[in-house]
């Protein structure tokens, strides 16, 4: 058995989330692989390390002095060490960096530190060995990652050692140059070394205990997402809910590597899993009808009517081209036969929607143009819906007992999803009904 293990920067904070670390890693020896993320915030007035890196970034790059930033990342480490009583030679650590500084440094290369630093003093404490991302990670000038190379270079460490710690976020272009990936980047390191070592798990160690089936916001203390495919996430993380990087998603599914959402402080809670396929595991404990439930507030409808538009060939496309000139992405399309409508998020129109409205007025000459705010929209997300006639009906007839008005309805063939636009107004309480009815009546598929 191989896992990975990643751990955000939550986990691994200040010295009291390495211990719970070490506690993790001590009880599994099959957590050969571990990645970590550089030390988060350990409070709310607390700043993660990265975000400081980047601001020390920003003041050199404006001429004005960096030392008092710089001082709060050497004062982390410092107490890390201190309390964990390491070896760390972090004075010399840091005048190499300073000493970097001075020169023409590349962004990356300061902002890597923050993970360097935090897999250096990780290895220490765990005592296992520390391999240096710009040394594995391999990344393609087109900044894409170098899955040849990097397989090459992880191997002669895996064929070494029983137990690697490899900092994510970060990794070498061909040159040699450290490059960075985007905000959050551990989990495609992560991910990426699950793929090339064919972990059984990839597990990513954050600070919830998995998915909630609801925003915890709206329904407190909601039921967890015991397991969830790879596709109902895309559904829930298109729709705003968020705990992993989109790109960790590639690499282990293309393997099959169900990836478990896991809580460093919480470690006896088994966490949410992420599988291609839950079926088998679905047989044996079957999950409720609806997976998740997520949404975003803020979008605009704009309804464009004109008698007999269904008939006439190329007039929806001609109109979303005037959106697409605009640069607007468009959310969804509900078509019938005098009119159609089409849904935007109310920020990516707000500087060209007169704009807009006037290009369709001109070009199209349609009988109407209507636009109306403050629509949300609801993603009904679950594999269990699928085949079960009669699902949309029960939805509908509990916004109907409630008094919420249905403005629009969205299914895909594949019946993952059921995606209804509401007034903003109704947003709450649309999910708290879906979430009274069909989780907490433990309505479940038999
Ligand atoms: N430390 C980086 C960030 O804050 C990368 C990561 O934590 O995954 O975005």
């Amino acid at each position: 058995m191989i896992k990975v293990a990643k751990f955000g920067g939550s986990s691994v904070a200040n010295a009291a989330q390495f211990r719970k670390v070490k506690k993790i890693i001590d009880e599994d020896p099959s957590r050969k692989f571990i990645v970590t993320s550089a030390c988060g915030r350990e409070d709310h007035e607390d700043h993660k390390v990265t975000d400081l890196l980047y601001l020390c970034q920003a003041h050199i790059r404006y001429g004005v002095s960096y030392d008092s930033i710089f001082k709060m990342i050497e004062d982390k480490y410092q107490r890390i060490k201190t309390e964990l009583g390491l070896k760390i030679d972090l004075e010399a650590e840091f005048s190499r960096i300073r000493s970097q500084l001075e020169t023409d440094l590349p962004t990356d290369y300061l902002v890597s530190r923050g993970e360097y630093l935090t897999g250096r003093c990780l290895s220490e404490y765990l005592g296992i060995p520390f391999v240096d991302a710009s040394e594995i990670m391999a990344f393609k000038y087109d900044g894409t990652i170098d899955m040849v190379r990097t397989q090459a270079q992880l191997e002669p460490y895996s064929r070494k050692y029983e137990r690697l710690l490899i900092p994510g976020f970060y990794g070498s272009m061909p040159n040699g140059v450290i490059k960075v990936m985007s905000r959050g980047g551990s989990d495609i390191t992560g991910a990426v070394i699950a793929n090339i070592v064919n972990a059984d798990i990839y597990e990513n160690w954050t600070d919830v205990s998995g998915f909630m089936v609801v925003d915890p916001k709206i329904i407190p203390n909601p039921v967890r997402i015991k397991r969830i495919t790879y596709n109902e996430l895309r559904e829930m993380s298109y729709m705003g809910a968020n705990v992993l990087h989109d790109d960790a998603i590639f690499p282990v599914k293309t393997k099959n590597i169900p990836i478990n959402i896991r809580n460093t402080n919480e470690p006896e809670n088994p966490g949410t899993m992420i599988m291609e396929d839950c079926s088998r595991q679905d047989e044996l404990d079957p999950p409720h009808f609806i997976t998740g439930i997520t949404g975003k507030k803020d979008f605009t409808i704009l309804t464009v009517t004109k008698n007999h538009i269904s008939s006439e060939i190329g007039f929806l496309r001609r109109t979303l081209s005037i959106f697409e000139e605009y640069h607007v992405s468009i959310e969804n399309v509900p078509i019938s036969v005098d009119s159609f409508s089409i849904i935007v998020t109310t920020a990516s129109v707000n500087d060209c929607l007169y704009e807009i409205i006037g290009r369709i007025k001109e070009e199209m000459h349609p009988d109407r143009v209507m636009v109306q705010d403050h629509l949300s929209q609801i993603a009904v997300v679950g594999r269990g819906m699928r085949a079960h006639p009669g699902m949309s009906g029960k939805l509908f007839a509990e916004f109907g007992h409630s008094g919420i008005n249905i403005r629009t309805i969205n299914q895909g063939a594949d019946e993952l999803s059921i995606v209804v636009g509401v007034e903003n107004r109704d947003f709450e309480t649309a999910i708290r009904c879906i979430y009274q009815k069909f989780i907490s009546e433990e309505n479940k598929i038999t």
